[in-house]
């Protein structure tokens, strides 16, 4: 049985399926008591597992048809936004924004409303423009911005509870250049402090750091190319290129010289060249309104003899509000506090409470894909539209086929 890119869970499916044609998926999704499709296997959660049958769909054509006309991009569920990019920048298109890390899949992205950082930069869900999908009967059904208005915005970031997809329409903009630099020496007091002066500093600015005191840490910032360099006085330029983990060896970490270069080979930290195949890493995240960002800093402040044990890189991005009804940044400007761990989970799961007690009065939504612990009537009072999804989901698949236990832990009482 395949296991997760982390290696931390070993999928328990009675059978894994890997159609190669569309009729194919069909008849299996149509057959099976228990579906869930799986991506690119990055989540860190049992979110893509089942106890049925594993829907693996990277056999099917990997399809990637831009339609000029209209600037958008119809591509295949499993596609990893690494291909993508490049056939789009080959025919200067791009996407507005990227994740951390290239080797995803764009389908499993997009159902756990997995995001890059730019205070005015929606997740990754907000290009979706139209989804294809193999509903629990074997039939296929579009939903599309166009024809479905409000419920297309329920039906994105899905959990994987509508049904299986295979194909999703994107928008592109134009393909941009940008410029990526490191600056070191950012104290706490000036991260908080300015904290809005950084992340407007840049296109897209992340903040790291290990939580291990006295001093706070880095700032990446992916400049639009033909804009000027953000002065940030409370930091000083890189010696050289450094990886976010402090001391690890930055070799697989794309550009930062200040040279201009495509938008696909600045935006992930990661290159695409360099392909990890697992990860001696876990990973959490709670999305915040941004205006809680310094109470939230100050909060993780106060927890760095906790935290830092345990911790291998903390990052702190920002998302622009969206209107998808499970999105983490749903109708609200946010701040993502992220934490990459070390592989323990049972050193972790202590960790995660107090995090999440911290963090507790200032309205934190955990990323959909990572580990959390949070109680779920607390997920679903996060969520202004959930009692609307779930309705969705009920309507859409009335025998709860996609269901499994991570869902099923989100409806219980
Ligand atoms: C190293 C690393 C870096 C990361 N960086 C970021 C980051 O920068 N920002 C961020 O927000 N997150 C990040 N993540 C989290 C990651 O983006 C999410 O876990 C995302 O879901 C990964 O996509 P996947 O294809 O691996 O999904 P999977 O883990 O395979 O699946 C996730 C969910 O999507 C559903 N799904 C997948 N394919 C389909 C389909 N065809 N139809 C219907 N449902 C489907 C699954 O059923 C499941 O519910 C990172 C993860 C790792 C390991």
């Amino acid at each position: 049985m395949p296991t997760n890119w982390a290696g931390n869970l070993t999928f328990s499916a009675a059978r894994v399926h890997r159609p190669a044609d569309l009729a194919e998926l069909r008849a299996v999704v149509a057959a099976g008591r228990r579906v869930k499709a799986l991506g690119s296997g990055h989540s860190f959660s049992d979110i893509a597992d089942t106890e049925g049958e594993l829907v693996e769909l990277s056999a099917l054509p990997a399809e990637i048809d831009l339609d000029s006309a209209a600037g958008t991009v119809r591509v295949a569920a499993a596609v990893r936004y690494a291909e993508l990019a490049r056939v789009l920048h080959a025919h200067g298109r791009a996407l507005p924004n990227m994740a951390s890390l290239p080797h995803i899949s764009v389908a499993g992205s997009v159902a756990t409303g997995t995001h890059g950082s730019g205070d005015a930069n929606g997740g990754l869900a907000t290009s979706v423009r139209a989804l294809d999908l193999v509903t629990a009967d074997g039939d296929t059904r579009t939903f599309s911005h166009d024809s479905d208005g409000d419920t297309f915005d329920g039906a994105v970031v899905s959990l994987g509870a509508l049904g299986v997809v295979t194909h999703l329409t994107l928008a592109t903009v134009p393909a941009f250049q940008l410029r990526q630099r490191v600056r070191t020496g950012l104290e706490l007091s000036d991260a908080t402090e300015h904290f809005d002066a950084i992340t407007g500093a840049a296109y897209s600015v992340s903040l790291f750091t290990d939580w291990r005191a006295p001093r706070f840490g880095q700032v990446w910032l992916k400049q639009l190319a033909d804009a000027p360099e953000a002065d940030l006085p409370w930091t000083r330029p890189a010696d050289g290129p450094l990886h976010p983990v402090p001391g690890a060896d930055p070799v697989h970490c794309t550009p930062q010289d200040g040279r201009a270069g495509p938008w696909h080979e600045r935006l992930p930290h990661f290159r695409a060249g360099f392909t990890p195949s697992s990860g001696e890493e876990l990973q959490s995240e709670y999305l915040l309104p941004r205006t809680n960002a310094v109470a939230a800093l100050h909060a993780l402040a106060e927890l760095r003899a906790t935290v830092a044990p345990v911790l291998q890189i903390c990052e702190i991005r920002t998302v622009a509000a969206d209107r998808l009804w499970l999105s983490p940044a749903h109708g609200r400007d946010t701040v993502a506090l992220h934490f990459t761990w070390i592989k323990d989970p049972a050193a972790v799961a202590p960790v995660l409470t107090a995090v999440e007690a911290a963090l507790a009065p200032l309205d934190p939504r955990p990323h959909w894909g990572k580990l959390f612990r949070t109680d779920p009537a607390r997920i679903r009072a996060a969520y202004p539209r959930m009692a609307d999804f779930l309705a969705l989901a009920e309507r859409t698949d009335p025998a709860g086929t996609f269901r499994n236990d991570y869902l099923r832990r989100l409806t219980s009482t």
